[in-house]
């Protein structure tokens, strides 16, 4: 009976597939599922487990009708303009069907066994030149879970190099924390802490700093008093000098709640980078979706400001990049580029796991090998070949088709910006000052709020309540605030801004 169902299930899945293709490749008006499909759902979930199972058919049937029309169509739907959600081009679903289907672990390197962890290292070649970084350089990393995990594992990076160096320059030769554990490195080293210093930093840095025992109250803002997203240098050379601290520095390149960047120069980098060196600093990025205006090249002067906000990246010590993000591939997609291998070596090792390296000696037919097995530089020990998506992906469109993707997103913000800017109801924030520094400034995210403060306290909901198109509430300058992400590869400028503009004339009207 188990075999049977399992075998039907294996034809029948070939079928479900392009019956999935081709659902997500339409996509109906709402961008929020209706109170009564959230509800018949809810109704529809078991209490306990079955004994007998209740079958494939009515397995998939009820995915299929009940779940399915209880989903939003966050990444379905150009218009759904929450968090930064991505969509999923075409070649992303086909790949990710594949990676389930073969469910290929890409953790162990095993040469002669699978093609896939192979793939993964190219696919981190192809990112690394995606972002214009020097693959000499910048051929290192791996695939995560997404930016958080990668924030994780940068800052994991930069805890071993700060405390290693903090403790080399007192003379002691101190290997490495995850050998011997943050309490004996810090007492030998006579530190108190680690900090993280950065502007506006997003959640998931205090969320890392919480995993990695420096303390979510150690993630730090060192902006400037006249502009938050900026860092204060005088402020940041203080701190960095303080005695019994090790720092990394972290930078917002892409702030969530703005789109805008922390730095606008390759030579403010080279002022962090110069910085970092005199104190034993770790320099990370935190690029999940702002790296990627690094695809707008060469510069133009209509992209001159978004260009120059992510120049001189190369110089940090460690990038953090969601993949889920504006690459639009399916979660969890995230990867970390680092120009210092050994450091994730000593935090990630696995080690004394004789069986899971024989793949690197003898098991791989005696060749040299080149690419780390992930299972050393990464966190988990098995995982999904999470790079496959991404790799089908560009070479689908090449570095041309996310350009144009971006040009358009980034065109589309900039519509609705001036639009909002020029509205008698509507602020954009954060106050840019003239109409032309707001659209120099303005990347693929809108942060705006209404004059009116109880047309304001209200409006996420108001413009969500339409289901034509979603937007995040948020808060700026102690108000409300909303904001609209263009992350989806269908956004369409003339279309789109339409949409955009009869809505919230709709919300502004109805307040009147
Ligand atoms: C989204 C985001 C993250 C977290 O990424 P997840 O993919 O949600 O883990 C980190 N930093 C920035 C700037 C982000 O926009």
């Amino acid at each position: 009976m188990y075999l049977e169902d399992v075998q039907k299930t294996a034809q029948e899945q070939g079928i479900l597939q392009q019956d999935l293709w081709k659902m997500t490749q339409t996509w109906e008006p709402g961008v929020l599922p209706d109170a009564t499909a959230l509800a018949r759902a809810r109704d529809s979930l078991p209490q306990t487990l079955p004994d007998d199972g209740l079958g494939f058919d009515w397995a998939t049937k009820h995915v299929l009708d009940d779940m399915v029309p209880a989903f939003n169509r966050s990444s379905i739907s150009p218009n759904y303009y929450g968090f930064v959600t991505g969509g999923i081009t075409p070649a992303a679903l086909f790949a990710d069907n594949i990676v389930s289907a073969y469910d290929q672990n890409v953790q162990v390197h095993l040469t002669e066994h699978t093609i896939a962890t192979d793939v993964e290292h190219c696919a981190l070649g192809l990112l690394v030149d995606l972002l214009r970084l020097d693959r000499r350089h910048w051929h290192n990393g791996t695939f995560t879970t997404g930016a958080t995990a990668s924030n994780v594992q940068g800052l994991a990076c930069g805890r071993e190099f700060v405390l290693r160096t903090a403790a080399e320059r007192k003379g002691l030769s101190i290997k490495s924390v995850g050998e011997h554990g943050l309490f004996e490195v810090m007492q030998a080293a006579g530190l108190s802490g680690v900090q993280v210093l950065s502007t506006l930093p997003h959640s998931s840095l205090g969320k890392a700093a919480g995993i990695l025992g420096i303390g979510r109250a150690n993630v730090r803002n060192i902006c400037r008093d006249d502009n938050p997203l900026r860092f204060d240098l005088e402020r940041l050379e203080m701190e960095l000098a303080a005695p019994h601290k090790a720092s990394i520095v972290a930078v917002s390149c892409g702030e969530v709640n703005t789109g805008q960047f922390a730095t606008s120069s390759l030579q403010e980098m080279q002022q962090l980078r110069a910085l970092c060196d005199k104190y034993g600093a770790w320099l990370h990025v935190d690029g999940a979706f702002g790296i990627f205006a690094r695809i707008l090249d060469p510069p133009t002067a209509e992209f001159a400001s978004l260009t120059r906000g992510c120049e001189g990246m190369e110089l940090a010590d460690s990038i953090a990049c969601d993949a889920h993000k504006l690459l639009n591939v399916p979660y969890d997609c995230g990867f970390v580029l680092s120009r210092h291998p050994a450091e994730a070596m000593n935090v990630f090792q696995n080690a004394n796991a004789a069986y899971l390296t024989g793949g690197q000696s003898g098991g791989g037919g005696g060749r040299e090998l080149s690419i780390p097995s992930p299972l050393n530089n990464g966190m988990e020990n098995s995982r999904r070949f999470r790079a496959l998506p991404v790799y089908t992906s560009l070479l689908a469109y090449g570095r041309n088709g996310y350009k144009t993707m971006l040009q358009r997103q980034v065109r589309l913000a900039r519509m609705i910006a001036g639009w909002l800017y020029d509205h008698p109801k509507y602020n954009v924030l954060p106050a840019a000052g003239s109409r032309e520094a707001l659209l120099d400034q303005t990347y693929m995210v809108v942060l705006f709020s209404a004059k009116d403060d109880i047309l304001n306290g209200g409006l996420a909901n108001s413009i969500n309540a339409t289901s034509k198109m979603f937007v995040s509430g948020t808060s700026w300058d102690g108000r409300p605030a909303c904001r609209i992400a263009i992350s989806n590869w269908r956004a369409e400028e003339e279309r789109d801004f339409a949409l955009v503009t009869h809505v919230l004339q709709s919300v502004a009207d109805e307040s009147a």
